[in-house]
């Protein structure tokens, strides 16, 4: 579920993206699928990568295919729970970073931020979601991206209500921080990952990890339409689950260390 709304930022136009975690419906005796964290075949990793990235089928950007970070990020914890859950941000950071190539920081003031992390308290949750979504009883946790015309992100705010469960509270970070760094949508609730709805997992999958370095791979570029960029994706992938399978730890051999900052495309054809 996503809405779009138009932000006039200078004489740009920028597209505010805001996506939600959606809860499961409580069902008694309801177990929990074991969790193998085991690589998914190409044909499962590649269809679930065109959902998560180029967003929920039928709600996609007519604009940009690819949108992701290039300049370094820095995020500012905002709530008296932020104490609580700074480590987690960090090591969920120390992942981001390693895998595409961009600075993560955490910011010691909100001036310099350009990311939001919100632990709010419910009536101000209430208001916030009841704006951006038509069934705010639904949304766990959420997003808002702001997104230029060639798919560069300048700002992310994400929003969980500081009353959940520490895990409840995991959950939301690695769901809501996948799409703050640029995932539009969502993979089948069978897929190994954090961004599925539903039942939610509180960690990054190694699924997640090949996607994310995928998504910040310099083939896959600005100025690609949703198929080229799933073509190269596919290529993308193909090299990497290879490595990843022989691989002890995954992270080894998916980190990408001394990157050049990804191009900007000229200008592309969006509303300017
Ligand atoms: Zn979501």
């Amino acid at each position: 579920m996503k809405s779009f709304a138009w932000l006039l930022c200078a004489s740009l136009a920028a597209v505010l993206v805001a996506a939600p975690a959606l809860a499961q419906q409580a069902r008694p005796g309801q177990q929990q699928p074991a969790q193998t964290n085991q690589l998914a075949p190409l044909d499962v990793l590649m269809r679930n990568f065109e959902s998560m990235a180029f967003g929920d089928a039928g709600e996609r950007s007519k604009w940009t295919a690819v949108t992701r970070w290039r300049e370094p990020v820095r995020a500012v914890l905002i709530g008296e729970k932020s104490d609580q859950f700074r480590n987690d941000v960090r090591g969920l950071f120390a992942v981001f970073e390693m895998l595409t190539g961009v600075p993560f920081s955490l910011a010691d003031g909100d001036g310099g931020a350009n990311v939001r992390i919100y632990f709010s308290e419910r009536d101000w949750y209430r208001t916030q979601v009841a704006r951006s979504f038509p069934r705010p009883d639904q949304v766990v946790c959420f997003t808002n991206t702001s997104v230029d015309t060639n798919g560069v992100i300048g700002a992310a705010n994400t929003v969980i209500p500081e009353d959940l469960s520490a895990r409840g509270v995991r959950t939301c970070l690695a769901h809501e921080l996948l799409h703050a760094i640029g995932f539009q949508g969502h993979p089948m609730r069978s897929f190994d990952s954090a961004l599925r709805n539903g039942i939610g997992i509180d960690r990054l999958t190694v699924n997640d990890q090949v996607l994310i370095r995928t998504l910040y791979d310099e083939r896959l570029r600005f100025d690609m339409a949703p198929d080229e960029a799933l073509t190269a994706a596919t290529a993308i992938v193909t090299a990497l689950q290879a490595k990843v399978l022989e691989a002890k730890d995954p992270l080894d051999v998916l980190a990408q260390r001394g990157r050049l900052p990804l191009t900007i495309p000229p200008w592309n054809g969006g509303p300017v």
